[in-house]
């Protein structure tokens, strides 16, 4: 089976989806793994890192022949157009902004498994990019938090006085949520964590975080949040209002899926928060939790820093790449057993992950948005 890794080239990327232990591990799975020359080099990982990979220097020669070609982000269209026909693409794909290259996957007649459709079940969560990513950039948050702010965060007695804990609000307690909590706490903030889905009262506790319970239970499918009705808003912001106003860092993590942020910070709350006070939207590939955001940029509202970072995970690209590549292990194990490769439409993770598969688009709903 030959394996091919591309070559990332969205701006701002510095992942790879192959790293060494993962090659070691694919090779004896009976693939022969191929990657362009430095494609690792953003993620300190040069050629002679891998010991299992076969490098090239052009793209025709990498993807000629590719049964199976892998990726972080979704390939350009000229990578397409160099893929073997009937070939295994497996990235993310981010389908609803990416309607173009579906079709073009689909007209190509690639078999495409998109990363952010993993199901979330017990059993894939060894698969699940979207969680390992989010565990990395709730970390990130925290620290950019803590160095945005001209201010300490733990307690500090010294000689002149003691300073008090910096206190850090977290707005959205899912995978990247929770590890933010964990890490300004771990800092020495004091901590506060708050979503619309009760369930995540007892995570925050159990990560030393009071939560703000505003009496709203806005649970949708899957584990996930549904939209908030205009009530539940009002009734949210006449409760967590005086939270983001007492708070020095507010990370916010907000997302429903396929729907743009939810705006959970105001212009007017913004105006009444502590003068020095910094805000990290993680939500800005949706446009930003907050209505001051503007993604991929730092401004400042007053004193009140706003900082709504692009593709975080990468910015951690070495540790992002580790645990991306073991994801894409784990999928792989599905379907490469003794040397070739054998889907099994009636396993759920695939049936649910397949994108694209002999020139249609197999999820109904997609299908029926894009055709
Ligand atoms: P996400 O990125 O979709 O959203 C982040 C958080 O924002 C969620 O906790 C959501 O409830 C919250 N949110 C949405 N609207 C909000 C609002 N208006 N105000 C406040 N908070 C709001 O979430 P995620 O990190 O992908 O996790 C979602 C759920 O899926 C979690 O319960 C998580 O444990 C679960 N999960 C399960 C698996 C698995 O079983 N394999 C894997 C990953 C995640």
């Amino acid at each position: 089976i030959q394996v091919a890794v591309l070559q990332e080239s969205r701006p701002q990327e510095k992942r790879v989806a192959m790293v060494p232990a993962v090659a070691d591990k694919l090779s004896k799975l009976g693939c022969n793994i191929s990657m362009l020359s430095g494609a690792g080099l953003a993620s300190k990982l040069p050629d002679s890192a891998y010991s299992n990979v076969n490098f090239v220097t052009s793209a025709e020669q990498l993807l000629a022949d590719a049964d199976i070609v892998l990726a972080v982000q979704p390939p350009t269209t000229s990578q397409i157009a160099l893929l073997k026909p009937g070939a295994i693409l497996i990235s993310f794909v981010y389908q609803h902004k990416e309607a173009d290259l579906t079709r073009l996957l689909c007209d190509k007649n690639i078999t495409s498994f998109a990363m952010e459709q993993v199901p979330r079940i017990s059993r894939a969560q060894a698969m699940d990019a979207l969680s390992s990513q989010a565990a990395l950039a709730g970390y990130y948050a925290a620290l950019l938090g803590a160095t945005q702010l001209a201010r300490i965060l733990p307690m500090m007695t010294t000689a002149v006085g003691s300073i008090r804990p910096a206190r850090c609000l977290v707005m959205g307690l899912g995978v990247a949520g929770l590890q933010a909590l964990a890490t300004a706490r771990r800092l020495g903030a004091i901590t506060e964590g708050y979503d619309v889905r009760p369930e995540t009262k007892e995570q925050a506790e159990s990560l030393g975080a009071k939560f703000v319970d505003t009496g709203v239970d806005a649970r949708g499918e899957g584990g996930y949040a549904r939209e908030l009705t205009q009530d539940e808003k009002d009734k949210i912001a006449s409760v967590v209002t005086q939270h983001i106003q007492q708070a020095d860092i507010v990370i916010t993590t907000a997302a429903i899926p396929g729907r743009p942020s939810p705006k959970l910070i105001s212009k007017a709350q913004v105006e009444g928060m502590k003068l020095g006070a910094v805000i990290i939207d993680l939500a800005a590939e949706g446009g930003g939790n907050c209505e001051y955001s503007v993604p991929g940029e730092t401004i400042q509202q007053g004193q009140i820093s706003i900082v709504a970072p692009l593709n975080v995970p990468s910015m951690l690209a070495e540790h992002a790449s580790e645990l991306y590549a073991k994801n894409l292990l784990n999928l792989l194990q599905l379907f490469v057993i003794d040397g070739e490769i054998k889907l099994d439409w009636q396993d759920e993770v695939l049936a649910k992950t397949v994108l694209t598969h002999q020139g249609e688009i197999k999820p109904a709903a997609v299908k029926a948005a894009l055709t």
